[in-house]
């Protein structure tokens, strides 16, 4: 039986038996309850008729049978990931008291009954308070030796103000500190005697009974949430500098004695050599300068190999390199970090990089397999740090085994086709920019980067709109594991009932320093205000004056679509979740755009022109007229239509006078192409 059995309820009786006036029955079979449920058992009856008339998912009452042959009511909890109904929540909460002697009341119960009191609109945009109150307890437990200022080491050249170093001491605590929390269980003993269990803090999921519940080692690493603009690039930087790996445990002393040994079989034969050794490379070039691998012995190009003239390790190709890597169950290991951001700041790090640390680390831009270019794991492993993005690691998943295609697999091979490099490397650390790219769990780039295997793991963001998948990163899925948990916390989180448990869950996880909290550290010069007015042209003021129409429609349109069925009257911005802001804020982020750059739409110049009065008159002017053409058109084919019909109906008076009527439209209009005027086959008439 899939379950848990919670507890036993009543023992049957044998079809024979006289009639006992306590007996009740439950499907086929005639049953009384134990005696330590006697005293409960109306409320007990109430509940399995609940029970069986919602056809609940979770909490089941079934009988089994025993070994004696005799059959026992037992109440079960089913191992399922659906949602406890509302009919279950409430079962639960009257009988588990009755079962377990030491129930002590649960947070699932307690915050689906706050919420049927306040019936708050839930998704609310609490992200602040939430912020706040993390940064409050961190606050509490910073300790004094965190205080303290960080010995950087000489390499790094900038200073870090005082907010920057507790942020790094948080982050070096992360990861050079194991950190143990206790799981989300309870034990629960039954009133039965015998059956123990275990029940999940925060939701309706039992397990099995285990003397001892490990507690969970939190891996190293968290989520960097710091506001933008206070330098999590440059705190990430300094991290990076001050916990680098010991060197003793990236010798890959395997991989080097392995790769000796093929090479010693065969002598590397990087010479002339006959036509009939084929190339077999992951390009379809014929030429080009060769190189073998030591293992198949198979050639492929240098260029495509990526090998430089001063690697003293010999050449192995992809193929042998995965199937190593796959056999030996063994990566090769890495002191580099590896950082994955939007294409569009990848640059950026690497400046940054370079500016803060001299003399400078070894820095890889990795431009993926798409780019015909195979890095072997030896060399990405070499690295200080590897830089690569999001649109990479998306063509990059085509390169994972379990992606290889049966079209693929079905025709004989031309060319190889090589496996990622990047996961047959153990990082000693992983870093995704602006981790919000990946918040959507089932894009192709998140699934690459939950693959990357890494010892230190973490999420960098400024923004964040759904923490769970972030934590999937960062190894903590047991804090949003089953869902139901996850939102107990966040809702009693959110209707201000109890936030101690979502910041427990947190507190090891995330950290977000925001600026009003360190405004008298950052040494801001007070701001000072210069305002230059404009006088605006006629046509620039009709321009922005429609586009201001066009905007206050829009808004208003939007605001009344998304916010109609808002259950609270007065919301304001605040109490909107941020998804939903960004759609009715929408028009704005448009009116903003053009006023920075007008470019008037529908029109072939690109976003990035600056248009001259001269010019955007000449544009509004077109685009009329474009309209009016349109408009005439659909005109001319309505005349030209009705024509039509009169003359299928027969009736050729009306259709000349229509036909009459279109050319009078073309004649005047001096339009050549509106004038298509039908043809009919005189034999119909
Ligand atoms: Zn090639
Ligand atoms: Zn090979």
């Amino acid at each position: 039986m899939d379950g848990v059995v919670l507890c036993e309820i009543a023992d049957e009786v044998l079809p024979e038996s006289p009639e006992d006036p306590t007996e009740f029955r439950f499907g086929k079979r005639r049953w009384v309850f134990k005696d330590y449920l006697i005293e409960h058992q109306e409320e007990i009856l109430i509940c399995i008729e609940k029970c069986q008339n919602a056809r609940t998912r979770k909490l089941k009452f079934r009988s089994i049978r025993q070994e004696s042959g005799s059959c026992i009511l037992v109440l079960c909890h089913e191992q399922t990931h659906v949602r406890a109904r509302d009919i279950e929540m409430e079962v639960g909460e009257q009988i588990l008291p009755l079962f377990f002697k030491d129930f002590r009341g649960s947070l699932e119960f307690e915050v689906a009954q706050q919420e049927k009191e306040h019936k708050r609109p839930l998704k609310t945009y609490v992200t602040t308070k939430l912020y706040d109150a993390l940064y409050e307890k961190h606050r509490q437990t910073i300790n004094v030796e965190q205080e303290r200022s960080l010995d950087l080491p000489k390499r790094f050249q900038s200073q870090l103000r005082k907010y920057q170093q507790r942020t790094v001491s948080w982050m070096l605590g992360r990861e050079q500190q194991i950190t143990q929390v206790p799981a989300n269980f309870i034990v629960l003993h039954a009133i039965d005697g015998r059956s123990r269990v275990l029940k999940h803090k925060y939701c309706l999921q039992f397990y099995p009974f285990e003397e001892e519940i490990p507690k969970i080692s939190l891996p190293p690493g968290g989520i960097l949430a710091d506001e933008m603009g206070l330098g999590k690039t440059v705190e990430f930087l300094a991290m990076l500098l001050m916990n680098p790996r010991p060197q003793d445990s990236y010798r890959n002393d395997y991989w080097h004695q392995r790769l000796e040994e093929f090479s010693d079989e065969v002598p590397l034969k990087r010479a002339r050599i006959s036509k009939k050794d084929e190339v077999f490379c992951i390009c379809t070039k014929k030429h080009g300068k060769r190189v073998q691998c030591t293992k198949c012995h198979r050639w492929q190009h240098e260029i495509c190999m990526t090998i430089s003239d001063t690697s003293d390790v010999p050449h192995m190709c992809p193929s042998c390199w995965s199937e190593l890597v796959k056999s030996g169950e063994r990566l090769v290991e890495s002191g580099a970090t590896i950082i994955v951001s939007p294409n569009a700041i990848k640059m950026q790090w690497f400046e940054e990089i370079h500016k803060h640390i001299s003399p400078s680390l070894k820095v890889l831009l990795y431009f993926g397999l798409h780019s015909s270019f195979w890095v072997s794991p030896f060399d990405l492993a070499q690295y200080d740090v590897v830089l690569t993005d999001y649109t990479i690691l998306r063509n990059e998943i085509y390169h994972t085994t379990d992606f290889k295609s049966d079209r693929q697999m079905r025709h004989q091979q031309r060319y190889m086709r090589p496996n990622s490099p990047l996961l047959m490397v153990n990082w000693w650390r992983v870093c995704l920019d602006e981790a919000q790219m990946v918040e959507s769990n089932t894009s192709a780039a998140a699934e690459m980067v939950r693959m990357l295997p890494a010892i230190n793991r973490w999420a960098v963001t400024g923004t964040i709109d759904e923490l769970p998948p972030l934590l999937e990163f960062v190894g903590r899925p047991e804090v949003c594991r089953p869902p139901d948990a996850w939102q107990t916390v966040d809702k009693a989180f959110q209707l201000n009932y109890k936030c101690e448990p979502l910041l427990e869950l947190l507190e090891h996880s995330l950290w977000r320093t925001c600026k009003s909290k360190v405004e008298h550290e950052l040494g801001i010069p007070p701001q000072t205000e210069v305002v230059h007015r404009l006088e605006l042209s006629n046509v620039e003021s009709l321009y922005y004056r429609e586009e201001h129409l066009k905007c206050h429609e829009q808004f208003l349109a939007a605001v009344a679509k998304h916010t109609r069925h808002n259950a609270d009257n007065s919301s304001c911005l605040a109490s909107i979740s941020p998804q939903l802001l960004r759609i009715i804020l929408k028009p704005f982020l448009r009116i903003r755009q053009t006023c920075s750059v007008p470019v008037v739409f529908n029109s072939n110049v690109s976003s990035t022109d600056y248009l001259h009065p001269q010019d955007l008159l000449a544009r509004l002017k077109s685009n009329n007229e474009n309209e009016c053409k349109t408009e005439l058109r659909s005109w001319a084919s309505s005349y030209n239509g009705l024509a039509a019909i009169y003359f299928i109906k027969n009736d050729f008076p009306q259709a000349i006078k229509y036909y009459n009527l279109l050319l009078k439209l073309a004649n005047e209009y001096n339009e050549q192409n509106i004038s298509q005027v039908h043809w009919l086959p005189l034999s119909t008439s």
